[in-house]
């Protein structure tokens, strides 16, 4: 038997570490939050409550079984919180990283840290009540801008139309650097918000950019087969708040006001160019002033770089011989020391950043339980330290830890909550809280 660390107990962590341990090996958990579930948890909507409700009860089971053990509220980090070097000196025989993809993609813009102007990431960690986001100030206001056409700006686009209790909308704009044949949401997704879609507005757009998309033979007369099935449906008023688009578009500079706040946004407009069999955005030197006060960048994320793993372009660095094996796509490499680095490997979203839904992360880290299986047959065992070992010394240096015996106890207190404030569901938004409420709990009853 050989022992696996998982650092992230995201989707991706729990599929590998149920088939790691179901073959026998004990796994320990890493996790930077006191919950575990990652996005599964943080990121899909609040109102997905039959997916987050069987996704939580399968990580439940999976942190049942014996041999697999969790270390919550410890962010494995170079500086303030747990670096790799440590990790590696508890010697354990691999190392899976499956931390998500944490970076912020920032797009150097001019005015891009002016108040209002939101990561879709940290605005969904906010609604989804994350510490410490979920107490942080991410109000929208009346116009909404948000960056990106995927499956993420339809979620954020839901929660600041429908469902934010403090919501002040009045009209969103999706703003997207190529066209309308481009879209990347799916249309279940689209579902959601499609009633709140601006008819006649996007008709005018695709007015304004037909001649640009001409360019790549796309006709937008095609449109509604393709991507807006609702222009070919009988014409309806459109409902408040407008959901409006603006194609062709690309940010270029935000202007915030005396209060440091947005209050326009100057796009560049783009040409639709053939590229590699499909199409790509070409800059103009025209630009376009819009009005804004509050803008959400959903264009995907990076890696963070700060976890202690060689990062470059947005992604931790894998073995580059991966036309000759599968494998390499996995391992994680030194392109200092032009190495493999013996032992760490990498799966799910910290693989292939902001990559498809749970089923694909899932798929993502079983692949990647192989590959670690395979080396954990080949390599002899290790004395390594184990969860309670590793548990009982971080706390001796004053940190506190979260065991996968404490979960329960945060669940518990959570219903509680809920019943006593007759809601559905209740969820801590703060770590201290959490922290707190654990102890409460494990005080007024033994989970059984
Ligand atoms: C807004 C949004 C909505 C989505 N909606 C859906 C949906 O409806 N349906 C669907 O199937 N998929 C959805 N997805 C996609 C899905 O969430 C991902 O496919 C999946 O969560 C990726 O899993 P992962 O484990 O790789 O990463 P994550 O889920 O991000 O998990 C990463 C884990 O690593 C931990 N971690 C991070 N950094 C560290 C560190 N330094 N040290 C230790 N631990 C760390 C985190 O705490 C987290 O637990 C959505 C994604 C987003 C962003």
């Amino acid at each position: 038997m050989k022992t696996l660390y998982v650092i992230g107990a995201g989707p991706a962590g729990f599929y590998a570490a149920q088939k790691v341990a179901r073959a026998g090996h004990q796994v320990i958990l890493f996790n930077r939050d006191i919950k575990p579930g990652g996005l599964a948890e943080y990121g899909i909507y609040p109102k997905k409550d039959k997916m987050k409700t069987g996704l939580r009860k399968q990580f439940g089971k999976i942190l049942d079984l014996p041999n697999v053990h969790y270390l919550g509220h410890l962010p494995v980090r170079e500086s303030g919180g747990l670096p790799v070097g440590e990790l590696e000196q508890w010697n354990p025989d691999a190392m899976l990283f499956t931390v998500g993809a944490q970076g912020t993609k920032k797009l150097g813009l001019p005015g891009e840290d002016s108040r209002g102007v939101h990561s879709a990431k940290d605005f969904v960690y906010h609604y989804n009540l994350l510490p410490p986001f979920a107490t942080q100030d991410f109000s929208t206001r009346k116009r909404i801008a948000i960056i990106g056409m995927g499956n993420v700006m339809v979620d954020v686009a839901r929660w600041v139309m429908l469902d934010d209790p403090d919501r002040k909308t009045e009209e969103v704009t999706v703003i997207a650097r190529r066209g309308p044949f481009e879209v990347k949401f799916d249309e279940k997704e689209f579902a959601y918000i499609e009633e709140y879609l601006d008819l006649q507005a996007l008709r005018d757009e695709l007015q304004r950019v037909k001649e640009r998309i001409a360019n790549v033979g796309q006709d937008v007369a095609k449109v509604p087969d393709v991507s807006f099935p609702q222009l070919a449906q009988p014409s309806r008023e459109s409902r408040f708040p407008r959901l409006r688009f603006r194609f062709l578009s690309s940010p270029r500079q935000i202007h915030a006001d005396a209060q440091g706040r947005i209050y326009r946004l100057t796009v560049t407009e783009n040409l639709l160019v053939p590229r590699n069999g499909g199409t790509a955005s070409k800059s103009t030197d025209r630009t376009s002033d819009l009005e804004f006060d509050t803008m959400i960048f959903a264009i995907g994320d990076i890696v963070d770089p700060t976890v202690g793993l060689p990062a470059s372009q947005g992604g931790y660095v894998t073995n580059p011989e991966q036309k000759v094996s599968e494998r390499a796509a996995y391992q994680v490499f030194d392109p200092e020391r032009g190495q493999v680095l013996e032992g760490l490997f990498v799966a799910g979203w910290a693989r292939k950043a902001s990559e498809g839904l749970v089923g694909k992360a899932r798929f993502d880290a079983e692949k990647a339980a192989t590959y670690v299986l395979e080396y954990l047959e080949r390599v002899p065992a290790k004395r390594t330290r184990d969860a309670q070992e590793i548990a009982t010394l971080l706390a001796s240096k004053g940190m506190h830890v979260v065991t996968k015996q404490d979960v329960p106890y945060l669940n518990r207190a959570e219903e509680l909550q809920a019943k006593e404030r007759d809601l559905p569901s209740f969820k801590f938004g703060d770590d201290d809280e959490m922290l707190a409420a654990i102890e409460r709990e494990k005080k007024r009853q033994p989970v059984s």
